[in-house]
């Protein structure tokens, strides 16, 4: 139970598996017995359980649906453990550092002569972007340089988050990844990659 200490921050105790301190301006995980871990600790297995917001049954706000939350803290400790080797795979079999998922764009026109924004949502599978990275946009047989021009990761109005906003990061969906210059042709299903 988080108890106000003597600077009148609430502490919410160690973390069981690092035993660095739980900040409860952060977005909270608990696990399915209530086991609070830290964020460095729910962000080292993020890309084995992708964070994903959805509408749950006969509701009608967007809610966290975290995969996360459903393990037991046997089960968060073995993803920990199994974490690396699963990054290493993804590495091996894109080739790639870091690989987001476009699922849908949309054009915003800049007027004459400048080239519109192309804002395109999607999911972080694994990897790190941020704004100004030069990345690959990948289609089949095909691929074009681009820069990334603004990056937003989806977080539905929640009060702390469990990752940095501005930064897309393995197994979060973003609400926007940028890009705008000229003759760039992104569409759903094309993967961004870098390194
Ligand atoms: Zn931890």
């Amino acid at each position: 139970m988080a108890k106000k200490n003597e600077k009148g921050r609430y502490d919410n105790g160690p973390c069981p598996f690092c035993g660095r301190a739980i900040i409860s301006l952060d977005h909270i995980t608990k696990l399915s017995d209530g086991t609070e871990v830290c964020r460095d600790c729910v962000s080292k297995i993020r890309v084995m359980y992708p964070l994903v917001y959805g509408k749950k049954k006969g509701k009608k706000k967007t809610e966290r649906m975290d995969p996360i939350e459903k393990l037991s803290k046997e089960e968060f400790r073995a993803a920990m453990e199994k974490a690396p080797e699963y990054l290493e795979d993804l590495r091996a079999k894109y080739g790639r550092n870091a690989v987001y998922a476009v699922e849908d764009i949309k054009m915003i026109p800049r007027g004459w002569f400048r080239p519109p924004y192309i804002c395109t949502t999607g999911r972080v599978i694994f990897g790190y972007f941020d704004i100004g990275d030069e990345v690959e946009v990948v289609r089949r047989g095909f691929s074009a340089k681009a820069k990334i021009h603004d990056i937003e990761r989806e977080n539905a109005g929640e009060k702390g988050s469990d990752a940095w906003i501005r930064r897309g990061e393995g197994g979060y969906p973003l609400k926007w990844m940028v890009f705008s210059q000229k003759d760039l042709l992104i569409g759903p299903g094309d993967l961004i990659v870098k390194g």
